[in-house]
Order: structure tokens, then C-alpha cells, then sequence
């Protein structure tokens, strides 16, 4: 996902309410001395309220059963702006017990649910739906209830929700985007990040005229008699509620392959000519991913892209597009510096997730950085692969700028809260940080696959990750990761030079005591590596205090001297 997909009226105005607002915070904690005003609360920061943990709590009811199957089969009205139809959900017990939590938004309706043929009780509360059964289910076993539905989805959220749009053409564009409210927004199931279903069939039935293009592989289309035709696909891997998703409209294919996988993009006819052009830069995109990570991580899926009215997102297998068929980030260099203008940051950034997001999955909001900040340093890979290292550094380090250092990036697990966009752009320099603290590439190259090796198709947290890497690496660096992850603050180099004696004494700022980090400094061609701690060291060096830099575009730290 990309968070800041604002047309650029709407970001000028969040940008100036944020700074008028934090602005004024400072003007009257400066003015009023005793008693101190509260500066107002981080997004982050906000106390949970009874839907945060409804929708974020990995509890008892979600705990006591492990997802296997869905098979979601609706109906589309694009008259009516309705949905309706069935979710089919097996799961397997891991305790025993006569309750488990599904969601399902509140505006829409609970038609039944059948375990079978029995009709099950349920209690509603908020977006949340508690399933009962009138005997208790036996851990091991399996189960597969029938959630039936309807009503009308409200559009929502950055990206819609489910939105009942027109294309340019005034033929109906419905489509779902829905990662930050849920994919409970328009149909029912077991909301949260830790627990996937291993696959999952889709069944659409829309009006004869359209198409759906959703995640997986085509099955079959199939007519219904009834001026609708149902459109079926199959999810052979496991997915992210939020990944699945529906693109229906008028929709124009074109296809290509990538060895002996299918490429295929679905656009609105009058984009056809635009996208055959722009859309030739996924294959050496999904060849520059494969040189460092591995084959594409859903082949029997396919790769598929498609045309949506928003800017764009993720979704699994079918990642979907709304960058004006033009380089940059809606039209704009989105990083300042040139690199930006050579490729379409969407396809990239979109893309990238099929490694990092939805192959390797974070199990909480909480570590989306496992996401956002993996897949913003892939863009760097990417531009390091067709544009070599120095376009790469340059890349990375102009994201400096939109970082805030303000709050950590991991947040909270349970309660649902979404870090801040610091896990973007703190989190890919975090990374290409690590490899200069590798300061082998061969080593950082191997790591990097080997990673994704052992966690695709995994839900994880940062701990497994940071667990990973120090046994590959033979290190201890959980205070490195601890620093830049869970703490707002950058690490500080404090350089101290005493010329009389001709010597420098040295050592690292930072809130985790424990920090270590090896760092360049010098002058770029002669670097000399370093080791500081938290606790001062003190070296012996011709070095003259106005001379010496510190290797800032390798390592994303502050420096005092
Ligand atoms: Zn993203």
C-alpha cells in the first residue's frame, strides 16, 4: 500500500493542518510554563477504543481455530450498489470450545449462518460478529460453516472500500482497496493479520456485460441465464483478507508472459495504448525482484495488473494500478532527485509487495513495517539493479526528508494501530543501514534471500526476523533493530576531537544502552571503520576535526562533533 496517494490539493491541506496544528502546540507549551499543555496525541498514541481491540485483539474466539479455506461467492448489483452471497469458512479447531469471532461491518446484514443445515446464533457487536455453536467443537477437527450476507457497502478509507464508480467511458468500475478498514467492509470473515487461509476460491457474479478481475487464477465464467454471468478464480497460496479483491468494469486485456508465466492487464479501452507502453516496465521489474529474492512467489497465480480509479495497492496476484500511465508518483518526482522520473513508482512499489507484504506477511499492524519499509528499500534494489548502486544511494537517501523521527515504528500490537509513514522511509534506510553494517555484499545479498526463503508464505513479527538475522549473521544486533524500530530517536555518532594530544574520542547516543554499530568515517575513498559503543573510546588520529565526514548516505545516523 502507499499511504500518501493524495491528489496534490488534498496533501497541501493535510500538510498545513498538520504543521498549523503542531505549530500552535509548541506556541502555547512555550507560553504557559506551569501547568505544561499537553501537546496533542500521535495517531499513534491514542487510547484504544472497544472497536480498535474488537478489530486488532488476536483473542480467545480468534485464537481457538486456524483458518484453511474460504470460498467467497457474491453477487454483484452495480444498479442497486448491493452486495450479496455466501462465505464459505473451514477452519480447523486448536482448542476446543462453542465460539469463534468473525467480522463483517455493521451496515451490513447477517442473512444466516449454517453449520450444515443448522442455523447458527450469533451476537453482533460493532463490526464484529461472535459465531455460537450449539455443541462444542473439538480441537483437531475440522468445521466449515456458510456465512450468508447482503446489504450496501459504503465506500470508505483512501481507497474506497468497495466503491460504485464510473469509467471515463460512464460504464460502472466497482472495485475493492480496502487494507486499512478491513476487508470486513464488504464481506464476512476473520479479520486480522496473523491467520491466512491456505486458498481460497472467489465466485462473482456481475451483469453479462462486465468483468471481473480478481486474485488467483482464472477458472471459468460461467452464464447464469438471468443477464448475470458468475466469474470464477482460484487462490492456490495463502492471502491477506485484505488482498482479495474485486475489479469489475468494462475491462480491455492484453497479455504477455514472463518465461512461462502469465502476464495479464486489464485496463479501460481507452487506456489500452498507454498501458501496452507504460506496463513494459513489469517484466524487468518482476526479473530485477527474482535476481535478488527468487522467483515470483505466486506463479501459479499469475501476475496480473489492473487498471482502478485510485492510485493503487497490493492485492495479491492481481496488483492494481492508478498512476496515470506516467513515470514518477502521480505525475511528480516523488522523491526530488530525478531517480524517481525514470520508472512508474506504482508498478514498482505495488509489485514489490508480492515479495515483501504478501509472501511475508507481518501477524500484527503493529510490525507493517515487515511491509512498507522491506518493500520501499525494494524500489532502491530495483533501482540499483537497472541503474546501479550510486542512482540507488541517491534513491534511499533523498526518502531522509520525509521521515519525522518523531514515534517508533512499530506500534502497539492488538489494538489495530497503524504506525506512522516513518515505516516507509526510516524503515528502507534502516535497511540499507544493515547492509553497510554488513559491510559484505555477497553476505547482505545471501541474507536478503535467504530471509525470504525461510518466511514466505509466513505471518511473522519483528522478532522472528531480527532472531533470523543474528543467526545468520552470527551477531547480536537486537539493540540495532531495537533502536531504529522501537524508538523514535536516530542513533547520534558523538565525535570529540582533542588536536593538541591528536586524538578523537567517540561514541554512540542512542536509548538503547546496549547499542553497537560500526560506522565509516574519514573521507569517501579513505574510510576508515570504527566501532563505536554507548560508552566513550578513544583513538589515536592525524584526523583534523574539519576534515573528517561521517558516511551518512551508507549509515542513517545523526552526528555531533
Ligand atoms: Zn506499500
Amino acid at each position: 500500500m502507499v499511504r500518501m496517494a493524495l491528489p496534490p490539493v488534498a496533501v497541501l491541506f493535510i500538510a498545513l493542518g498538520v504543521f498549523v496544528g503542531r505549530a500552535s502546540a509548541q506556541t502555547s507549551s512555550q507560553a504557559s510554563p506551569a501547568p505544561a499543555v499537553a501537546a496533542p496525541l500521535l495517531p499513534t498514541q491514542k487510547p484504544p477504543t472497544r472497536a480498535d481491540i474488537l478489530r486488532g485483539e488476536y483473542g480467545r474466539y480468534r485464537a481457538n481455530n486456524d483458518l484453511l479455506f474460504y470460498h467467497l461467492d457474491v453477487r454483484v448489483d452495480p444498479a442497486k450498489k448491493s452486495i450479496s452471497g455466501k462465505n464459505t469458512i473451514r477452519f480447523r479447531m486448536l482448542k476446543d470450545d462453542t465460539r469463534i469471532q468473525l467480522d463483517l461491518y455493521a451496515n451490513l446484514g447477517v442473512d444466516k449462518i449454517l453449520l450444515g443445515q443448522v442455523p447458527l446464533k450469533y451476537e453482533r457487536e460493532i463490526n464484529t460478529v461472535f459465531v455460537d455453536f450449539p455443541e462444542t467443537l473439538r480441537a483437531g477437527r475440522e468445521y466449515a460453516i456458510d456465512f450468508y450476507y447482503s446489504g450496501l457497502p459504503k465506500e470508505q478509507g483512501r481507497f474506497g472500500g468497495m466503491a460504485f464508480r464510473k469509467d471515463p467511458s460512464g460504464d460502472d468500475w466497482i472495485n475493492t482497496a480496502c487494507e486499512g478498514e478491513g476487508a470486513a467492509v464488504w464481506w464476512p470473515n476473520k479479520d486480522q493479520w496473523r491467520d491466512e487461509v491456505e486458498r481460497m476460491e472467489l465466485s462473482v457474479a456481475i451483469p453479462n456485460d462486465l468483468v471481473d478481475v480478481s486474485n488467483g487464477k482464472f477458472v471459468a465464467k460461467t452464464d447464469l441465464g438471468d443477464g448475470y454471468t458468475r466469474w470464477d478464480w482460484l487462490i492456490q497460496y495463502p492471502i491477506n483478507n485484505y488482498d482479495v479483491s474485486l475489479n469489475i468494469g468494462n475491462y480491455a486485456h492484453f497479455a504477455d508472459k514472463l518465461g512461462d508465466m502469465p502476464l495479464d492487464f486489464y485496463v479501460t479501452p481507452g487506456n489500452l495504448e498507454g498501458a501496452k507502453r507504460q506496463f513494459a516496465q513489469v517484466k524487468p521489474m518482476l526479473e530485477a525482484y527474482e535476481h535478488y529474492f527468487g522467483e515470483y512467489p505466486f506463479k501459479k497465480d499469475g501476475y496480473k495488473l489492473i487498471e482502478v480509479p485510485y492510485s493503487g495497492m497490493e492485492h495479491q496476484s492481481a496488483v492494481t494500478y492508478g498512476n496515470h500511465f506516467a513515470n514518477g508518483y502521480l505525475e511528480r518526482d516523488w522523491t526530488g532527485v530525478g531517480t524517481s522520473l525514470k520508472f512508474d513508482f506504482i508498478i514498482i512499489h505495488e509489485s514489490g509487495h508480492e515479495w515483501f507484504g504478501n509472501a511475508v506477511s507481518a501477524a500484527d499492524v503493529s510490525d507493517m513495517w515487515i511491509h512498507e519499509g522491506w518493500t520501499t528499500y525494494l524500489e532502491g534494489l530495483y533501482v540499483e539493479h537497472l541503474f546501479g548502486h550510486d542512482e540507488a544511494l541517491k534513491y534511499l537517501n533523498a526518502y531522509k526528508s520525509k521521515v519525522r523521527n518523531r514515534e517508533p515504528i512499530i506500534t502497539q500490537r492488538g489494538i489495530h494501530r497503524s504506525p506512522s509513514q516513518d515505516m516507509y522511509f526510516k524503515g528502507a534506510l534502516f535497511l540499507n543501514t544493515l547492509r553497510s553494517v554488513v559491510d559484505d555484499d555477497a553476505r547482505w545479498w545471501k541474507l536478503l534471500r535467504d530471509l525470504f526463503q525461510h518466511f514466505k508464505y509466513q505471518n511473522i513479527m519483528t522478532e522472528d526476523l531480527v532472531q533470523f538475522v543474528n543467526a545468520q549473521l552470527g551477531q547480536n544486533l537486537t539493540p540495532v533493530f531495537d533502536q531504529y524500530l522501537r524508538r523514535a530517536d536516530l542513533p547520534t555518532l558523538e565525535l570529540s576531537f582533542d588536536e593538541a594530544e591528536g586524538t578523537l574520542a567517540y561514541r554512540w547516543k542512542a536509548d538503547e544502552r546496549a547499542f553497537a554499530m560500526p560506522v565509516r568515517i574519514g573521507a569517501p575513498g579513505a574510510w576508515q571503520i570504527i566501532h563505536p559503543t554507548t560508552d566513550w573510546k578513544v583513538m589515536e588520529t592525524s584526523l583534523k576535526k574539519s576534515d573528517v565526514e561521517v558516511a551518512t548516505d551508507l549509515y542513517y545516523v545523526n552526528v555531533t562533533k
